[in-house]
């Protein structure tokens, strides 16, 4: 059978077993699963790793579990902005939004931007007017509103503390990401998040930034990174994954753990990151006490998981 497989992840960070109550811990876990099977089905049916990772996202940011889309964090103004990159391993095309209000499905737009713009990264008002002119579907603010996102900004506002919306404690978990390798041999990835809790205005993570927190190369794998975008940026760290493999011959098990516990520790990067290799060999890594997670292969089974 030729091999595909999908992988996702809802965030990664000091996630207390304590705060975590036996139905909620469902709740990511059904969500999860959800997602999985979405981009699976897709896969199955032969459709390409890029449309899988998009479908997959999509399922998570239309959760409020999740910040990503719906449930996305409060900035330090109150507002909601959210990032978001897609890359196709094929011809390495890629697309991202960052800083864009309102947009329901951050991720959809990436993949406009990609596919339409000409360009790879749009911010802010300019990619706002893109979703408007290519009729991507927009909320008012309310939808994104969620009373614990609320409650989680204001025990920060008016402070310069940023948070991972999963430290601390928290009980909402998560950037949410997707990667897949389809039945042609081809990789994609997908990122989308809501950054930090009281995040400067336009702020800017890595999840939208391509070899960042995204990253795609049919020669190599395919990543989505979770975790304090600073360190993840200065680390470049999707990016890493994939140069470890093809300049240095690690396999995708060797770089992963090269980039997740060596590279970003001293650089304070709290995290993980989930991959595919062109094999279909998924690996699922962090250095924080869990990450919400999930893969499926061809066997259409879910496998999902937030601590170690
Ligand atoms: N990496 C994201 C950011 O810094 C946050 C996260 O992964 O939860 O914006």
């Amino acid at each position: 059978m030729t091999p595909f497989a999908i992988a996702v992840h809802g965030g990664a960070g000091t996630i207390d077993r304590a705060d975590l109550t036996p139905e909620r811990e469902q709740a990511y876990q059904h969500a999860l699963a959800d997602a999985l099977r979405r981009g699976h089905a897709l896969l199955q049916d032969g459709a390409s790793a890029l449309d899988a990772v998009e479908a997959a996202v999509r399922v998570l940011e239309d959760t409020p579990l999740f910040n990503a889309g719906r449930g996305s964090v409060f900035n330090a103004d109150g507002q909601h902005e959210m990032d978001a990159a897609i890359m196709d391993g094929s011809g390495l095309q890629a697309g991202g939004v960052a800083g864009v209000q309102n947009v329901k499905n951050p991720i959809r737009l990436a993949r406009r931007v990609m596919e339409k713009s000409g360009h790879v990264l749009i911010s802010g008002m300019g990619a706002f007017e893109f979703a408007h002119r290519e009729k991507i579907e927009l909320e008012d603010d309310q939808y994104f509103f969620d009373p614990f996102r609320y409650e989680q900004w204001q025990r920060v506002q008016g402070t310069d503390a940023t948070r991972l919306d999963h430290s601390g404690g928290e009980r909402k978990f998560g950037t949410v990401g997707a990667v897949a390798l389809d039945r042609h041999g081809h990789l994609a990835a997908a990122t989308s998040t809501g950054g930090m809790t009281n995040k400067r205005y336009q702020r800017i993570g890595d999840s939208p930034v391509i070899g960042a927190g995204t990253y795609a190369n049919d020669a190599t794998c395919a990543i989505s990174c979770t975790g304090n975008g600073e360190a993840f940026l200065r680390a470049v760290a999707a990016h890493d994954v994939h140069a470890l493999m093809a300049y240095k011959g690690l396999s995708l098990d060797e770089a992963v753990r090269v980039v997740v516990h060596e590279r970003l520790p001293p650089l304070d990067g709290e995290g993980g990151m989930i991959a595919v290799d062109r094999a279909g060999r998924v690996v699922l890594d962090f250095n924080s006490t869990g990450m919400y997670r999930g893969s499926m292969g061809a066997d259409g089974v879910a496998r999902t998981a937030i601590f170690r």
